[in-house]
């Protein structure tokens, strides 16, 4: 018997709200714009909603909290999803947290439009907090309206679960839901303000302590609180570590290091670009969170952001992210000083990231290539090259790794005039493809061939490695935006589609193939398909 069919209907979910139940409130209960010092989050409710419907709802997710798929398309789901209902043990509130953005101290952030309904115990034990988001105003609102827009919401929605099932950690994402109400926004911040249809989405993470959530404390010189909120983080999330004390807190800030690392590692496997790695952005476990003005690589370009706000700076570019996450772990590092007060170890976890995040790159991109494992010296080279290479004329990252899979690589002897046909798929101009670029792609190929000859493993296990981490299907930008149009003409099948497309990325599909297909040249220049802002 499976678990669904024993579920726990939404009356009866098991509720442990331990972060509300362990740490200091706001003693402040009602809800207007503020700073909150000596407490780690106010008690708010969400703002009730016209007329909730639901868009969508990923029954993966719901099955994490015992919720069986009827359950989640009744009235009662749309209702409490939306922020209309409250269940009697639910205690919601929104946390307080700062950060550094794009490179600057910005101070108080908080949930502004996030609120957390409280903690689900799962049937196998595990914690689950529920979370809304454009659920209203909290204290952290500062000048904006707390709500989101559908457009926003079917982007974090589908993106959290496709990041899932590509096997990268990230928060989840249980419903995305139409609030029957419009919201105002200027999505370009050129005074064209439009109205659009309101949304709420409900994410669900073991915890949504961000790297933010220590450093306000810090700012403040609140270090009593900033030592209960760690030694809460460790009591909850990371209990293997045993406790408290400067060592335990050595060893957590090392796990994070490690985590962060290693996430940085998937999305570049990916091509996935967050977009804004702000340290109020970065999961204390490691996981993606807050999918905002994201995007994923259609040409490979090292440089590619897709977040408008930051075309100038590049900040954080594809290219710059693994070292924006060292940056933000240096910011995390100098918050909880305090209770360290050695500068060695912290510095030493900072060096244990670049070395695991170098070596994890490495793994990666030789798995991509179907190589069993990284030689030095060699591989080195050939991946410099390869990446090198894939910049020299707009090529698909996704499809040109799905399809370097099918070239023949034991029939590649001597230069031929054109590349290989199955590649030519993955141009965006492929006759850019003839000349010299064909010259120094067929010299790759031939280093290729050799190394794997070295390895002497067969074709068939190379192409199983490369399409076990090379994903044929990603939430293409312009796929997102298909979705999100049809969406607001109040036709949802193309986010359900998306979703269950998601679900097996590294799968053939043959019924879906027109989902792998690159970029079509309408989606070049249009917004939400190659720029976003953060008006969301
Ligand atoms: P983000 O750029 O989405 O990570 O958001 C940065 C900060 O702004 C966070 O504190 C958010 O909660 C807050 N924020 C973003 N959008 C809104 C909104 N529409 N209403 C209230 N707060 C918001
Ligand atoms: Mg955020």
């Amino acid at each position: 018997m499976t678990m669904s069919t024993t579920a726990a209907s939404l009356q009866s979910l098991t509720f442990d709200n331990r972060f509300v139940g362990e740490l200091p409130a706001d003693p402040q209960s009602e809800n207007y714009r503020r700073q909150v010092t000596g407490a780690c989050y106010s008690r708010v409710k969400p703002t009730s909603v016209a007329e909730p419907r639901l868009v969508s709802c990923s029954f993966e997710a719901a099955g994490l909290i015992d919720l069986t798929a009827e359950e989640c398309t009744t009235e009662l789901f749309a209702q409490i999803f939306a922020g209309n209902q409250l269940l009697p043990e639910m205690d919601p509130y929104a946390m307080c947290y700062g950060g550094h953005q794009f490179g600057n101290w910005a101070g108080q952030l908080g949930d502004g439009r996030a609120i957390n309904l409280g903690e689900v115990i799962n049937a196998r034990g595990q914690r689950w907090i529920l979370q809304l988001k454009g659920a209203g105003p909290t204290p952290y609102s500062r000048q904006a309206d707390g709500l989101a827009v559908l457009r926003s919401s079917i982007r974090e929605f589908l993106c959290s679960e496709a990041m899932h099932h590509l096997g990268i950690p990230t928060t989840r994402a249980l419903s995305v839901i139409t609030t029957g109400e419009l919201v105002e926004r200027d999505m370009f911040y050129d005074g064209r303000i439009k109205e659009e249809p309101g949304a709420v989405v409900c994410r669900m993470s073991p915890s949504f302590l961000r790297f933010g959530n220590y450093e306000i404390l810090a700012a403040r010189g609140e270090t009593d609180l900033l030592q209960r909120l760690v030694d809460y983080t460790l009591r909850t999330d990371f209990p293997h570590l045993g406790g408290a004390g400067a060592q335990a807190y050595i060893d957590w800030f090392h796990q994070v290091c490690r985590t962060t690392a290693q996430l940085i590692v998937h999305w570049m496997r990916v091509g996935f670009v967050h977009g804004v790695m702000n340290t109020d952005n970065m999961s204390i476990l490691g996981l993606t969170i807050d999918y905002g003005p994201y995007g994923w690589l259609e040409g490979y370009q090292s440089d590619w952001t897709p977040n408008t706000t930051d075309a100038h700076g590049r900040r954080y570019s594809y290219a710059n992210q693994p070292q924006m996450g060292q940056w933000n772990l240096v910011q995390l590092a100098n918050a909880i000083y305090p209770l360290i007060k050695d500068v060695k170890p912290l510095q030493e976890a900072l060096s244990e990231y670049n070395r695991l995040f170098l070596d994890g790159w490495n793994d990666m991109m030789a798995a991509k290539i179907g190589l069993d494992s990284f030689v030095p010296h060699t591989d080195d080279r050939l991946i410099g090259e390869l990446v090198d290479i894939l910049q020299l004329t707009e090529t698909d990252m996704t499809i040109f790794f799905r399809k370097l899979a099918e070239v023949d690589a034991e029939s590649v002897s001597e230069a031929q005039e054109k590349v290989p046909a199955v590649l030519l798929e993955a141009y965006y101009s492929p006759e850019e493809t003839s000349g010299d670029y064909c010259q120094r792609f067929f010299a790759w190929l031939r280093d290729y061939r050799l190394r794997l000859q070295s390895a002497g493993e067969s074709e068939k296990r190379r192409r199983e490695r490369m399409n076990g981490v090379n994903p044929k299907y990603v939430l293409r930008n312009y796929l997102a935006q298909m979705a999100i149009d049809k969406a607001e003409e109040g036709d949802n099948q193309l986010v359900g589609e998306l979703l269950d497309l998601l679900k097996n990325p590294y799968d053939e599909q043959p019924d879906r193939q027109h989902f792998a297909a690159k970029r079509p040249e309408w989606a070049r220049n249009r917004p939400g398909c190659s720029t976003l802002s953060c008006s969301s």
